[in-house]
């Protein structure tokens, strides 16, 4: 039962009855796994927990790893602190190297005052946005942590060192973990501090602008009209569109990577829940925020929901001038009034004409700019009721909405791309078919979602993690093509540091 799984003390009654045991006796109750199960009229809450009888818990709950002092050890140069980047510095610690990360954004709490103002001015620093600044695309994030990845030893870890950097040991139990984008600033500047008390160095305010080459080696980077020497594992995200023009100016193997390409769709949370839960009152008291996921196929190509943020806001995503570019997020408590979702349709470097190799990340920036004019040439972004959408019909007048800047009507169906506006349209459709009430105009689109992943792999050798021409180069995290969301680029960091570490001793024997 929900109001029995929802708090310690009424888990630990409910147990301590159902067990037969005094309730001093059992000192401890630890949730292991958590799900819920609300394909019936009646929900469940699945948990597997551990007892504590007569005996208090003798851990924190989570796998501390130790981090040595590293102040002597040779150098290596993180560019970016995403997820990817962080964990990769923290890694390297671990193996006993020292990180210098540079940062083009800045530090966590700076960062939340440009993102503050983009509503107010209608602006978007170029520095410092919801993808650049510390913690990376993750930190103003949905703190969603779950991931397809298989590897869960990897996971597992990850998880830990949040934990260890104080998220909350649900993370460890719930089967879709969350964190919040109200909680996760602290955790990333628990990482940061970590970092810098074992003797690494975190940069703020610092571009990298070129890599240093010799022969076909990396031997370090350039930022601020510095050299930081090191070999250099690169972390800088989907959105870091200078550095991947400036790779493709150096001739460093990148290919064209697929993305997918569609809107934001809100919808007030007490109809999702309803939907959901298959009940009139929504979630009531002591159920979180319901969660959809949606797939199909529409004419060869995926459409389905991405990123989903119950009880979240929309976003301004936005890494530059000229562009809309929206996304979700939400707290820890997921108690807005609205949930939304990237509503998405999967696009193939094959799609797209030609055989450049930035042709992708050309149609990213294309269809940003194209929304931008939609929009006035502001960050107020184009917006479309759902039903009037698949009806190809402007819409009168647009619901309330969680996105700051402000919406404006404007004939989606019209101006997206059509391969991409007719699938969402089918897509819909079926969707609605699938959940009834989910197509509805109580629920909006809001233009556009582009940076669901990026738009090239750089090329790297599958074991050594290094680019494939470039010693000493380790393309890293979500922005190299290797990983897409939170977890994934934290495995991938660590294992970049992995490679790296290994990499170096190989050197420092042949040298
Ligand atoms: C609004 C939003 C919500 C999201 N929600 C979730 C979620 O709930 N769950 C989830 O799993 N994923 C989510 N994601 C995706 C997730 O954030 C990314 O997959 C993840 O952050 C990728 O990590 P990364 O370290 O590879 O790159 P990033 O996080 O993009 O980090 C790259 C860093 O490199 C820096 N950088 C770029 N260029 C340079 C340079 N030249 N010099 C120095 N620094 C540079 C950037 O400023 C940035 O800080 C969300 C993304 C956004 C934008």
């Amino acid at each position: 039962m929900p109001q029995v799984a929802a708090d310690s003390d009424s888990l630990r009654r409910y147990l301590a009855d159902e067990k037969g045991i005094a309730l001093s006796a059992l000192k401890g109750v630890r949730v292991l796994r958590r799900s819920i199960d609300a394909r019936q009229r009646t929900i469940f809450v699945n948990l597997k927990v551990r007892l504590y009888i007569n005996e208090q818990p003798t851990d924190d709950g989570y796998v501390h790893t130790n981090y040595p002092v590293v102040d002597d050890a040779p150098q290596v140069i993180v560019v970016g602190a995403g997820p990817g980047g962080l964990f990769a510095a923290l890694r390297l610690i671990e193996l006993g190297l020292r990180p210098i990360v540079l940062e083009r954004g800045k530090d966590v709490h700076e960062r939340k005052k440009d993102l503050a103002a983009i509503a107010r001015t209608q602006v978007v620093d170029g520095e410092s946005n919801y993808c650049f600044g510390e913690g990376g695309a993750g930190a103003y994030s949905d703190g969603k942590l779950y991931t397809r990845s298989k590897k869960r030893g990897n996971i597992e870890k990850i998880l830990n060192v949040f934990c260890q950097h104080g998220a909350s040991t649900a993370i460890l139990a719930d089967a879709h973990p969350h964190i919040g984008t109200d909680r996760l600033p602290q955790v990333i500047e628990a990482m940061r501090r970590t970092i810098i008390q074992c003797g690494g160095e975190v940069h703020f305010q610092t571009k990298m602008t070129s890599l240093i080459v010799e022969g076909d080696c990396v031997v370090g980077c350039r930022a601020n009209d510095k050299e930081f020497l090191g070999p250099v594992i690169l972390a800088t995200g989907h959105s870091a569109r200078d550095v991947y023009r400036y790779l493709a100016e150096e001739k460093i193997e990148m290919e064209a990577k697929g993305i997918a390409v569609g809107v934001r769709l809100e919808h007030p949370s007490l109809l999702i829940d309803q939907i959901q839960y298959h009940r009139k009152e929504g979630r009531g008291q002591w159920l979180p925020a319901a969660e959809y996921s949606f797939v199909t196929q529409v004419d060869g190509r995926g459409v389905y929901s991405f990123c989903m943020c119950p009880g979240g806001f929309v976003i301004p995503a936005a890494t530059g001038p000229e562009q809309v570019v929206v996304n979700g997020m939400s707290p820890a408590s997921r108690g807005t009034q609205w949930s939304n979702s990237g509503m998405v349709v999967e696009l193939r470097p094959e799609d797209i004409e030609g055989d450049d190799v930035l042709r992708v990340l050309h149609y990213q920036e294309q269809l940003e700019r194209t929304c931008w004019l939609q929009a006035n040439r502001k960050q107020t972004a184009p917006a479309q009721r759902m039903a009037d959408f698949v009806n190809a019909k402007l819409s009168f007048d647009l619901p309330r909405s969680s996105y700051a800047p402000g919406l404006l009507s404007s004939p989606l169906h019209f101006w997206l791309p059509q391969p991409i506006a007719s699938r969402l349209q089918q897509g819909f459709k079926t969707f609605g078919r699938q959940a009834h009430g989910f197509l509805t105009n109580e629920a909006v689109m809001i233009g556009v979602e582009t940076r669901t992943s990026s738009p090239l792999r750089i090329v790297r050798n599958a074991e050594t993690l290094m680019h494939v021409r470039i010693q000493g180069l380790f393309p890293c995290g979500e922005g190299a093509g290797y990983a897409g969301g939170i977890v994934s680029a934290g495995v991938d960091g660590e294992r970049c540091a992995e490679m790296c570490a290994a990499w170096m001793k190989g050197e420092r024997r042949s040298g």
